[in-house]
């Protein structure tokens, strides 16, 4: 049996590596783009630029070569399912020159887990003049531009005492609270580049608009107010109920007239699926998501599954699970005990995939976290401070554990993670 994944994100990576130690190199395959693998919920913190995404990434082929899975570097571009087979995409270096060519490569297992991708809503300039958080590129590329900003602040500052980086984060759900709140943290690291002159709490000045009432509307009220605090407190500029209508190169518009100078804006205002599932010939939902039953399988395709943010899969609540790291490595679970029965030719337990609410969790910096943990009756905790970031990096270490196999070296790796210091944003060797 050939299981094929697509996508090593936070649900397909671990389902990866779990059944490849299992199963081993000739059955278990994963597909990704990319070569290395970084934890999308810590992707705020390589942007702002106080986690090295060249100490956090982890190679695919390493992680191959020690979970016994074997690693197809190149986008997945086409599936044929009359011949069970999908098209993996050429893949170029820098330089222009062809590393792996286009290839089929046939599957008898199917799972897709290619994640989301930015929603932009039709709002004019947002695709052309905003970043988003997808992938360890974009955090890169933020960084980067936040450095050049920051030294033509910097250079300017003698002549104009006004001169700052203004940074626009559209959407105050958790990755742009989190985003803030790191970038004000990162923001005090910036005097060792030199930046003698500019004062990190006033001269990047961080604002974050939200079009509903209140930042973290999902969640508790109890929970935005205190993050909306937390955020005040680090000087951050907070407008709800402020909607969007217009993104131009230096500045956001919104529904009520009001510019905001934008150096730098970040669009984390909401997600979609990758336009590659509209492709494939596959069942989606409106919004481009491909539709699951219980157990994970695409609709009325056997032989194919889909995980994570990119499967709509209706909970047993009726509802539909949320596009979030717990339920896409509770889905893994759920298909490597499938995925095990059918290898022991066994048929996999009927009972569907059941979505566990443990809560959710918003870090304001490297220090605290807010949040709500769901309790038993479904009612929910709030919490705050230590014991709130302690449960915050769970979610991480689980993970670790997941994708390299012990929990020592799960936590020998979180603990690197944990004593992290603010690095500057470029490494300069
Ligand atoms: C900044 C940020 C903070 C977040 N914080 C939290 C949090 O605190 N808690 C929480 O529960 N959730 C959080 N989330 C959401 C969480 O990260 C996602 O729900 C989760 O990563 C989804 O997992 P996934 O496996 O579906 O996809 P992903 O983790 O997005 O992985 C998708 C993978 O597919 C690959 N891929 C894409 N297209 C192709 C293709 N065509 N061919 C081959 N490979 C492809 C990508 O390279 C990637 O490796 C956060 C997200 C962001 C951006």
């Amino acid at each position: 049996m050939r299981i094929v994944i697509v996508g090593g994100g936070a649900g397909g990576l671990e389902l990866a590596c779990k059944l490849g130690r299992k199963l081993g190199p000739e059955q278990v395959f994963l597909v990704d783009n990319k070569l290395f693998h970084i934890w999308k919920p810590t992707l705020h913190e390589v942007a702002a630029g106080t986690l090295d995404y060249h100490q956090e990434g982890l190679s695919y082929l390493m992680l191959a070569h020690d979970n016994r899975f074997s690693f197809a570097y190149g986008p997945m571009l086409a599936l044929d399912t009359a011949a069970r087979e999908i098209t993996v995409g050429e893949t170029r270096g820098e330089d222009g020159e062809s590393i792996v060519p286009e290839r089929r490569l046939p599957y008898d297992q199917l799972i897709i887990a290619v994640g989301s991708t930015a929603n932009y809503f039709g709002v004019p300039g947002a695709p052309e003049h905003t970043l988003a958080l997808n992938g360890p590129e974009d955090a890169e590329r933020f960084r980067l531009r936040m450095l050049k900003r920051l030294t033509a602040a910097e250079l300017r500052k003698d002549r104009d005492p006004s001169a700052g980086v203004d940074i626009v984060i559209i959407g105050g759900g958790a990755t742009g609270v989190e985003l803030a709140a790191e970038l004000r943290e990162a923001s005090a690291v910036h005097s060792r580049y030199g930046f003698a002159h500019l004062d990190p709490q006033h001269d990047v000045r961080i604002t974050l608009l939200e079009g509903a009432e209140r930042i973290l509307a999902p969640l508790p009220q109890q929970v935005s107010s205190s993050a909306a605090r937390l955020l005040a407190e680090r000087y951050v500029t907070v407008h709800a109920s402020c909607r969007v209508v217009r993104i131009e190169a230096d500045a956001v518009y919104d529904a009520d007239g009001r510019r905001h100078a934008a150096d730098i804006t970040v669009w984390s205002a909401g997600i979609k699926a990758p336009p590659l599932l509209a492709t494939l010939g596959l069942p989606t939902n409106r919004g481009g998501q491909l539709e699951v039953d219980g157990q994970l399988r695409v609709n009325g395709h056997l032989g194919i599954y889909a995980l994570g943010d990119c499967a709509a899969c209706i909970g047993v609540d009726g509802r539909p699970v949320p596009p979030r790291a717990q339920a896409a490595h509770q889905q893994a679970d759920y298909l490597f005990a499938a995925f095990m029965a059918i290898s022991r030719g066994q048929a996999p337990s009927t009972a569907p995939y059941v979505y566990k609410d443990h809560g959710s969790l918003v870090s304001i910096g490297t220090q605290t976290t807010v949040g709500s943990l769901m309790g038993a009756l479904k009612s929910s905790w709030f919490i705050e401070g230590l014991f709130a970031r302690l449960m915050y990096v769970s979610l991480h270490l689980l993970h670790h554990r997941a994708v390299l196999g012990s929990m020592r070296t799960a936590v020998l790796a979180l603990a690197r993670f944990l004593v992290k210091r603010a690095t500057p944003l470029v490494k300069l060797h």
